[in-house]
């Protein structure tokens, strides 16, 4: 399907600055990214009371308004000052693609010039409670782990996201669905979260909790820390800086049940073995409390045909969980060019499923959603700046053509 470009007047802020700054010497500060403490602090240097944090962090996530004119609860004077040295955006939308099953995908520029690009996934799906919405959002650019079966890996790492570009995504996403509405009727339709877009989330650690931070702040996006979600390949020593500084739920690229096999798909598993992985899970979970967001953590685990989906490891992976209160979710591989392994058959998959069930695990299998707009779960950005790059070529040579013909005439 064809991908929709869209207007690219804007450039992401990537500076906080908590504090006043002298007219045109710095950047603006942007407001998109700042947590609570942030905001309140930036105010408090701007002689203004705490709590108005908590009336602008609710028209910029809760109403969608970037313009300070619109905020009617702030005087004139305070609006305009804001206007001066401060910003609210969200980074550039350069594709969107809003596919038959309701799954839209949205793929953003980030930093200055031709920037680069990653991308964010919103997938519906009909559960009990009704109508929900599932947003995948991207931590870095590119990534550094290189797991085998990955295109975002095969990239490379490119740089960090910063908080302003990742709460950013939920921003858009939320929004997207509000453009028509008057401000006082907006709503926030995104209910699930889960940091499963390109990127590892706990090596861009500080902007990513400051991201999180305001998906649960009631000031700003409110939503259940059962309902959003960090997925991580095991770097071990962050999970407990995570499970210190923030409440929210676990998923493991697990992928393999032995060290051999997982050292081959998941290469960080060299530096954090199973056995470090599963305990620090272990620990995340007894974090706990009463609270429900840590009384088990998501197993992922990919299926990739004839390599990690035989008899054999499901009977490891039961021995190897047996003591970690845990959900199993099999994600059927996605294919990309010059992937190295092919999708595993159904009938593989549902005998895989069957055997974790009966061994008493609770086990789904990812719906795989999106394909007709490449947004599945692994199929991110890697094709569309493959698409970009033809795109740019063709151009080029359409270009050369017209000078060749010009010339000519
Ligand atoms: N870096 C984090 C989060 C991003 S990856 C992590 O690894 O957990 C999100 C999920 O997509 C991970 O479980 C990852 O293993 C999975 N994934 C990556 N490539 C995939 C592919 N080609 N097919 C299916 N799942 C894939
Ligand atoms: Fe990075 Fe996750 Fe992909 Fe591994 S699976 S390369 S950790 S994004």
């Amino acid at each position: 399907m064809a991908h929709e470009a869209v207007s690219s007047s804007s450039v992401t802020g990537e500076h906080h600055n908590a504090t006043a700054q002298p007219e045109n010497t710095t950047p603006k500060a942007n407001l998109m990214g700042m947590s609570r403490a942030e905001l309140e602090v930036f105010f408090e240097g701007l002689g203004e009371k705490k709590f108005r944090a908590g009336q602008v962090m609710k028209w910029i996530h809760q109403y969608f308004v970037t313009d300070f004119a619109e905020m009617t609860n702030i005087s004139a004077k305070l609006r305009e000052k804001l206007e001066r040295i401060s910003e609210i955006k969200a980074p550039e939308v350069v594709h969107r693609n809003y596919s038959k099953d309701g799954t839209r995908k949205w793929v953003f520029r980030v930093g200055d010039g031709a920037g680069s690009l990653v991308e964010t996934v919103l997938i519906p799906a009909d559960d009990k409670t009704g109508a929900r919405k599932t947003l995948c959002i991207s931590s870095q650019v590119g990534c550094a782990l290189d797991c085998s079966f990955c295109s975002t890996g095969k990239q490379g790492f490119q740089r960090d996201l910063t908080s302003d570009e990742i709460i950013g995504q939920l921003w858009v996403a939320n929004q997207s669905y509000m453009e028509d509405v008057e401000i006082a009727e907006r709503t926030r339709s995104v209910t699930n979260v889960v940091m499963m877009g390109m990127g590892e989330p706990l090596l861009n650690f500080k902007p990513v909790v400051k991201a999180m931070s305001l998906m649960l702040d009631d000031f700003a996006y409110g939503m259940s820390k059962r309902r959003v979600t960090l997925s991580t390949s095991g770097v071990v020593p962050m999970m407990d800086k995570l499970s210190e500084e923030l409440d929210v739920a676990l998923a493991i690229s697990l992928h393999a049940p032995n060290d051999a096999l997982r050292n081959e798909l998941v290469p960080i598993n060299k530096k954090y073995p199973l056995e470090q992985l599963i305990a620090a899970a272990q620990r995340y979970i007894r974090k706990d409390g009463n609270e429900s967001a840590r009384k088990h953590v998501t197993i992922e685990y990919v299926m990739l045909d004839g390599v990690n989906d035989q008899a054999e490891h499901s009977q490891q992976l039961i021995k190897l969980l047996k003591d970690l209160p845990s959900k199993i979710n099999l994600i059927p591989f996605n294919p990309f060019p010059h992937a190295p392994y092919g999708r595993s058959s159904r009938n593989r998959i549902i005998a895989f499923q069957k055997a974790l069930s009966d061994a008493g695990f609770v086990c789904t299998i990812r719906q795989t959603r999106g394909d007709d707009i490449d947004a599945a779960c692994g199929q991110l950005v890697g094709q569309v700046a493959d698409r970009t790059r033809r795109a740019e070529q063709w151009k080029k040579k359409v270009a050369q053509q017209g000078e060749i013909i010009r010339s000519q005439g």
